[in-house]
């Protein structure tokens, strides 16, 4: 029946241009990845650089900790001169003491600190060089992804074109329906009927109904009467017939 082969054409079509939506549809999640990982690599390089200045601020603080202290052991010394009495030396002594501790503190915390900087001089390093190579990989990445949605794009365009050629064949009513089943089924509105069933729910179809179908002059159209989609039957071609003989367990598909 000619109506029948312009519904599966117009099925083959409308399975492809939602085939192509589907891949056109996922792409701004795959650009959202993409920037994703070159944000990861930024906010990492950010990071280490905050660490770097942070400990470039401690050991200034810690230098002029130093600094402070070996300029009050300068000034205990030079009062040792005024000291009168054996009491105040000893305690003037105490405090040269405790402030030459601080100093030996101060210079530890300063190495220490010395000894982070390099790490966060490493890590910036790395954090740059790892920033750089993401970059290049999601510029290929985003280069990839736009040729595909151009070729999705120019798909689609044609398989529009390719609907409305097939779409002007059938009538309105039809149409209609059509597209009813279209929308309940995933644009999966036919289905063949193998081995007297529906291939779409596997639903039997009754006897009678079969031998309807089967009549080349009828103008009648089957629906399943369990899904409601179009059913269309094949009958096989005397090869398919003899291979399916041959090979039982691999019946004819040929849609
Ligand atoms: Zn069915």
């Amino acid at each position: 029946m000619k109506v029948l082969q312009d519904l599966l054409e117009l099925q083959s079509v409308d399975l492809r241009l939602n085939d192509v939506r589907t891949r056109l549809a996922a792409f701004p999640k795959k650009v959202a990845e993409v920037d994703a990982r070159v944000a990861a690599a930024k906010t990492d390089l950010e990071q280490s650089k905050a660490s770097q200045l942070a400990t470039i601020k401690d050991r200034k603080k810690y230098e002029l900790d130093v600094e402070q202290w070996k300029e009050r052991v300068r000034k205990y010394k030079d009062q040792t001169s005024q000291i009168k009495t054996n009491e105040a030396y000893k305690a003037l002594q105490h405090e040269v003491e405790m402030a030459e501790a601080e100093i030996a503190k101060a210079e530890d915390r300063l190495l220490e600190q010395m000894v982070a900087a390099e790490e966060y001089d490493r890590r910036v390093k790395a954090s740059d060089k790892l920033l750089k190579e993401v970059e290049i990989v999601a510029a290929g990445q985003r280069a990839k992804i736009d040729a595909e949605k151009a070729q999705a794009e120019q798909e689609i365009a044609q398989l529009d074109a390719e609907r409305s050629r097939v779409v002007a064949l059938i009538s309105e009513n039809l149409l209609d329906h059509y597209d009813r089943i279209s929308k309940k089924h995933h644009h999966v509105v036919l289905a063949e009927v193998r081995d007297e069933k529906c291939s779409a729910c596997g639903m039997r179809v009754r006897p009678h109904v079969f031998q309807e179908m089967r009549r080349t002059n009828t103008e009648e159209m089957f629906h399943c009467e369990t899904c409601t989609r179009i059913l269309y039957y094949v009958e096989p071609t005397a090869a398919a017939a003899a291979a399916a003989a041959r090979h039982p367990n691999s019946a004819p598909n040929d849609a």
